[in-house]
C-alpha cells in the first residue's frame, strides 16, 4: 500500500508541485488549502506524513501544528514545516510549536521528496531526525 502524505498550503502552485513531485515519488497525495481542512483531512485520513505551510489563513500551520500535538490520535504523525519565512529563528519556533522537521521555501521538489522519504525512514526505525 502507498504511504499517505498530506499537503497543507493556501498556495495553488505549491500545492501542484509538491504534489506531483510526491506523486511520481510514489506516494498517495491528499491536499488542504488551510489549517482547518488540514486538521481535518489528517483526522480523516491517517496521513503517514504532513507537509504543513505555516502561513495559512482561517487556522494556521503553526496553530494547526499544536493542535495536532495535542491530540491523542495524531500525535504520531510526522509534521514537516513549510515556510517562506527565512527568519532566523523559525526553525526553532517550528519545532517548538511540534514539528518533526522544517523545509524553507522555495524549497526543490527534489529536496522535498528527499526530506519526506527521510522522515518515513526513520519513522519506521524509531529514530529521530
Ligand atoms: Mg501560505
Amino acid at each position: 500500500m502507498r504511504e499517505k502524505i498530506l499537503i497543507a498550503d493556501d498556495d495553488a502552485d505549491n500545492r501542484e508541485i509538491m504534489r506531483m513531485a510526491l506523486e511520481r515519488a510514489g506516494y498517495e497525495i491528499v491536499l488542504a488549502r488551510d489549517g482547518r481542512e488540514a486538521l481535518e483531512a489528517a483526522r480523516r485520513e491517517k496521513p503517514a506524513l504532513v507537509l504543513m505551510d505555516l502561513s495559512m489563513p482561517v487556522l494556521s500551520g503553526w496553530e494547526a501544528v499544536r493542535r495536532m500535538k495535542d491530540d491523542a490520535a495524531l500525535r504520531a504523525i510526522p509534521v514537516l514545516a513549510f515556510t517562506a519565512h527565512a527568519i532566523t529563528g523559525d526553525e526553532t519556533r517550528a519545532r517548538e510549536a511540534g514539528c518533526d522537521g522544517y523545509l524553507s521555501k522555495p524549497c526543490p521538489p527534489r529536496l522535498a521528496v528527499e526530506t519526506v522519504a527521510a522522515h518515513l525512514r526513520a519513522r519506521s526505525s524509531g529514530a529521530t531526525l
